[in-house]
């Protein structure tokens, strides 16, 4: 992992700062996506963030274009790649952890992951695998059970490391309070225009590392925004500095202290996207994104309902919004 600095995790395993996203809509061919994964491979990423859910049918053909990198030498070895996936939540239940990762596994042609991480603190039937979802049928999380299993996915040496995703910071003292391995990681929104501080705030107190998803505000997929790639704050640090928007933003987060998954699927992306370690932003400019008006971009809406666990936006996120 040369070149991409990386912080070590609760669990004492190292996770390289920035990592290949994966979900795109329309979901590309297989063969695209897999094409896709080994240029990220090729120019140097080692860290990849991938989710059971059928939205992203990304585990086959990443599994397909790592077993290639190894057997084309492009990867020495299995253990220079950082790989996480995520558990559905229809498969949220303590009987359901264990078989879907192993499901995952399969599809990924690996032995374990570097990171489990539970995809949304909600639960539903275990038939209900398709996107999107009948949010009347979202129930609550159990928290201990589900997490035992986590847990016993980390003992078996199936996962490195577990971890959440989509936590507000009373959820995650819900799981603390029943958790023996704490979680090592919170994969949530976060970007310039939602910066997530309170967040950031409680999770370096408790040693929970957050990851970034959607670091460019996830520009041109139905559940983006254009306002971190169009933010005129960062349009003109960008024009300064002689970088680009989107190295603006993934930099901040670099400075942040958090780590992110990104997508992109073009070569010359990955490129710029991975160019963000021998340069930085002052404190001045850091000051001015600090004042970025703040506006959460993935509400969660679709999983409001009158009977499901969360009766609206504010109960799903605790209030963080
Ligand atoms: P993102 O990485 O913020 O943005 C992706 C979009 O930005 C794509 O349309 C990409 O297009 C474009 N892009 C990439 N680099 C660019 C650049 N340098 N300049 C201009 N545009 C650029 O959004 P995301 O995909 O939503 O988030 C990243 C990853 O986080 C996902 O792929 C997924 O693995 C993860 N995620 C997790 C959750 C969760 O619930 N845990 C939710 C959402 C996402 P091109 O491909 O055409 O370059």
């Amino acid at each position: 992992m040369e070149g991409i600095p990386s912080v070590t995790l609760s669990s004492g395993h190292s996770m390289p700062v920035i990592g290949m996203g994966t979900v795109s809509y329309p979901k590309p061919e297989p063969g695209a996506l897999r094409s896709a994964m080994l240029d990220a491979i090729t120019v140097g990423y080692r860290h990849f963030d991938t989710g059971a859910l059928s939205l992203y049918g990304t585990e086959e053909p990443l599994g397909e274009a790592i077993a290639e990198s190894i057997r084309c030498g492009l990867v020495k070895d299995r253990s220079d790649l950082f790989v996480s996936t995520k558990l559905w939540a229809a498969d949220a239940h303590h009987d359901g952890v264990i078989p879907a990762l192993q499901e995952s596994l399969r599809k990924l042609q690996l032995e374990y992951v570097d990171l489990y991480l539970i995809h949304w603190p909600f639960g539903l039937p275990k038939e209900e695998t398709k996107w999107p979802i009948d949010e009347e049928k979202i129930v609550a999380l159990d928290y201990e059970s589900v997490w035992k299993a986590m847990e016993q996915c980390q003992a078996l040496g199936l996962a490195k490391s577990i971890g959440v995703s989509n936590f507000s910071c009373k959820k995650l003292e819900q799981l603390l309070s029943a958790a023996r391995i704490p979680p090592a990681v919170n994969q949530v929104e976060m970007n310039p225009t939602w910066q997530q501080k309170k967040l950031m705030d409680f999770c370096r107190e408790k040693g929970i590392q957050i990851t970034a998803y959607t670091p460019l505000g996830a520009n041109g997929m139905p559940w983006g925004t254009s306002r971190v790639l169009e933010s005129n704050e960062l349009k003109e640090i960008a024009m300064a500095k002689g970088k680009s928007t989107a190295q603006i933003s993934l930099r901040w987060i670099h400075q942040q202290g958090a780590t992110m998954v990104v997508k992109s699927f073009k070569k010359e992306r990955m490129e710029e996207n991975l160019d963000l370690f021998n340069w930085e932003l002052s404190k001045e400019e850091m000051h001015e994104i600090s004042k970025i008006e703040q506006c959460r971009g993935i509400q969660g809406e679709q999983f409001i309902s009158a009977n499901g666990a969360f009766k609206s936006v504010m109960e799903l996120w605790d209030g963080e919004i």
